[in-house]
């Protein structure tokens, strides 16, 4: 029988019938679906309404980071993440700035951009200040759209409007900056943007198409810095080779991708461990440090008048307490209590904090003993498991190969048969 991806009614099923259509599809066994259809501490009626087509749940390790300070108060840091060496990381950049402070941080704003994009506008200078004219307008039409949002303190704060030159032609690009607290609040100011295209129509004489969050949030920046003191982290030597990675990733896009990535692992961890948009947060990341024209460093790195490292960090931070998954699912609202926030201003400058953290100790190991030290103990159990090796075997065939050197699945294969033949 030909398999068909055409399954009638499949978004209409239960997820344990969608289970069902699949294993006959792919051919998965009674334990492979035992398993998909455990969905561990994410109740199975919860996921089905927060996405489409659920058929179980994916679950990811949720460690915790110690030795956080920020801003004078001790903090535990949640993470979900399947990479080893992560939570790690946080740990140990935090401990090496743990008695000279910790982490300073602040937070711009909590303001959103939402974009209106108009077209075919025959006199866009002009159409641009008559928009501007609206501003009485545009926030009363904004501000109905979200009562509870004015009542906690939000709403409108202004309105901007671009010329933009495209290959398409000019544009008329206009912008929605709105307060969203303690939301994220992508679909607050896309309700805003949608309920004020037909007015932007009538004012410009042109055409709307898209009305959309732009998810450069650069009003809504977080900072992070400390200062590592040279003997704490092993020297001057250790210290130049810091800000030397540094200046490589500031200088130099390929490195530049590596260098933001490992600041993602620790932010993104956080983000998803509280029930955020991690691809909000990302794409806010990668933009802005996109934004001089080059590609370059989220982070920087200096020397202190006293010969300490100085290590900061600033990045757009949309994340929120309300909103998605962060009220609805039970893990997020525990990792919310483990950080003990109780705002969206808190998390974000928290989340900051981490990726500087994460960043330190990446350049710490690769100025100094590579990367790959840290990583292997838990590499090579990945390993050991990945050739088949169970319980106690695990631990055992992880150290054979971090003794011998030589962390491969081959090898891995070769020490289990041995201990299972011994
Ligand atoms: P939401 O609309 O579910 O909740 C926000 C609303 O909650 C506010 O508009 C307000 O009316 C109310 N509210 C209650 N208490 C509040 C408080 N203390 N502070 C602020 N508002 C409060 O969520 P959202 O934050 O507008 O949207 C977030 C979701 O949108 C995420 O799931 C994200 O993945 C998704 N999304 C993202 C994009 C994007 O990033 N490009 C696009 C579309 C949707």
């Amino acid at each position: 029988m030909t398999k068909t991806s055409r399954i009638p009614g499949f978004h209409r099923m239960a997820p344990r019938e969608r289970l069902a259509a699949v294993a006959a599809f792919a051919g998965l066994d009674a334990d492979a679906v035992e398993r998909l259809g455990d969905t561990g501490n994410l109740d199975a009626a919860l996921a089905d309404r927060l996405i489409e087509n659920v058929i179980g749940t994916m679950n990811i390790p949720l460690g915790v980071a110690t030795n956080m300070r920020i801003d004078g108060e001790d903090v535990l840091i949640p993470m979900a993440t399947e990479e080893s060496s992560v939570v790690a990381a946080v740990c140990n950049a935090g401990r090496q700035c743990y008695e000279n402070g910790g982490f300073a941080t602040s937070l711009s704003g909590t303001v959103m951009i939402a974009q209106i994009q108009a077209v075919n506008v025959a006199d866009p200078q002009a159409a641009r200040l008559r928009i501007l004219d609206q501003r009485a307008a545009i926030q009363a039409a904004c501000d109905a759209c979200d009562p509870v949002l004015v009542s906690l303190g939000g709403g409108f704060r202004d309105v901007e409007a671009r010329v933009l030159e495209t290959a398409g032609g000019v544009m008329l690009i206009t912008h929605l900056i709105v307060d969203t607290r303690d939301a994220m609040g992508a679909n607050a100011v896309n309700s805003m943007a949608e309920k004020l295209a037909p007015s932007i129509e009538r004012w410009t004489g042109g055409r709307v198409y898209l009305r959309i969050l732009s998810n450069l949030a650069d009003r809504r920046l977080a900072r992070a810095r400390a200062v590592w003191r040279c003997a704490d982290i092993g020297g001057v030597a250790v210290r130049d080779g810091i800000i030397s990675a540094y200046h490589f990733a500031a200088a130099d896009p390929y490195r530049a991708a590596t260098h933001n990535k490992g600041v993602m692992n620790g932010i993104s961890a956080v983000v998803l461990a509280t029930g955020n948009d991690t691809r909000a947060v990302e794409a806010g990341a990668h933009a802005y440090a996109a934004r001089s024209g080059s590609y370059s460093s989220l982070t920087r790195f200096e020397v202190t008048a006293d010969g300490d490292l100085s290590g900061s960090i600033e990045l757009p931070m949309a994340v929120g307490l309300v909103g998605g998954a962060t009220r609805l699912h039970p893990t997020a609202q525990s990792c919310l209590k483990i950080l003990g926030v109780t705002s969206a201003e808190r998390l974000a400058r928290i989340i900051a904090a981490v990726g500087l953290a994460q960043n330190f100790s990446a350049l710490k190991a690769l100025a100094t003993t590579g990367i790959q030290k840290g990583h292997m103990a838990l590499h090579a159990q990945n390993i050991a498991m990945m050739a088949g090796a169970l319980g106690d075997e695990i631990e055992r065939v992880a150290a054979a190969l971090v003794a011998g050197g030589v962390v491969r699945i081959d090898v891995a294969q070769s020490v289990l048969a041995d201990l299972r033949n011994s």
